[in-house]
């Protein structure tokens, strides 16, 4: 993913690790996405114990110090940290996903600003809408290409697949070699050691892909009036929150406080949007399509009213309640 080769050619790694956020990532994707292939660009770090660590503190130095005490006689380290979601102009259907190249170059660019050791160390997706138990001629043929592209910063490149809501923990690996790209090396999900408790690159990824995606909630008549109607009610949005397939909005604070509204624009049908209200500590209350039955503002500010009337009730007969009145 780099136009210019910056470091050395390496050999091939003899440890994989992926972080658990990576896989949970994945199973959250799947689970997502029922009908279309979900994927993304794994990155992380290429970690060689023969070369000295810069910043002992920073994430490299972190894995560097937890792989020399725990697989002391490990090569070189292939640390998977992160995947860069397809992005929101991504084409997806049950047999094929097509990522927004543009996006994940820019996304992979700003994390290089911010962790400049970062590589591309391959990428994953999902067969779970077809059922095909093992790459496609067309994965195999895209994944030897990409290796052998002499602007791949690498030497091999780790390609997973996964096929149903397990996500990578129960995925197959291979990994390409510029070598000989042409023949993968499989790598069993058991070869794979999946690494959880230290820091992962899941939360500067979101940070990014949200920086990245400039819409904003109300792209429809009705949901611009509804986000009109929250910004009044509760000043701006609080949290936006990018997904493979999906952006949202998170306004908090409705009813007593204790109940957040979700605004919804999936990429899939990007015309309409869903809205959620949730109590905190759990529950959807209320959830409805913005292009669906629910077309009337005040109806549906009044439906929120109530719900949250209702929720306070339910919080407050399960805390015990107001007995004998308030203070
Ligand atoms: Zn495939």
């Amino acid at each position: 993913m780099r136009l210019h080769r910056t470091t050395p050619q390496r050999t091939a790694p003899s440890l994989i690790l992926l972080h658990a956020d990576v896989v949970r990532e994945s199973q959250d994707a799947v689970r997502r996405a029922p009908a279309i292939e979900v994927g993304g660009k794994f990155v992380g770090f290429v970690i060689d114990p023969a070369e000295a660590v810069s910043n002992p503190d920073g994430l490299v130095g972190q894995y560097s110090a937890w792989i020399s005490s725990r697989r002391p006689t490990a090569g070189v380290a292939l640390v998977i940290l992160g995947s860069i979601p397809s992005g929101p102009k991504a084409r997806a259907t049950a047999t094929s996903l097509i990522p927004d190249t543009g996006f994940q170059l820019a996304s992979f660019r700003e994390l290089e600003g911010r962790f400049p050791e970062i590589e591309h160390l391959g990428s994953w997706h999902s067969h779970h809408p077809n059922g095909l138990g093992s790459f496609s001629a067309g994965d195999h043929a895209h994944y030897s290409s990409a290796v052998a592209d002499p602007n791949f910063n690498l030497d091999f490149f780790l390609a997973g697949l996964c096929f149903d809501q397990r996500g990578l923990s129960s995925g197959i690996f291979a990994l390409y070699r510029r070598e000989s790209p042409d023949v993968p090396v499989q790598i069993g999900p058991r070869e794979v050691f999946v690494v959880d408790g230290l820091a992962s690159l899941a939360a500067p990824i979101r940070e990014t892909s949200a920086s990245r995606v400039s819409d904003q909630p109300g792209d429809t008549p009705v949901v611009a009036a509804v986000a009109a109607e929250l910004q009044r009610r509760l000043g701006s949005w609080a949290d936006r929150l990018v997904e493979d397939d999906a952006v949202s909005w998170i306004y908090r604070g409705w009813g007593k406080g204790n109940l957040d509204i979700v605004i919804t624009h999936g990429s899939a049908s990007p015309e309409s949007a869903g809205m959620s209200l949730r109590r905190r500590g759990g529950g959807i209350d209320l959830s409805c399509d913005a292009a669906g039955p629910i077309r009337d503002l005040a109806r549906l500010v009044r439906a929120i009213d109530s719900a949250a009337a209702i929720s306070a009730q339910i919080s407050s007969h399960r805390s015990g309640g107001t007995r004998g009145g308030e203070k």
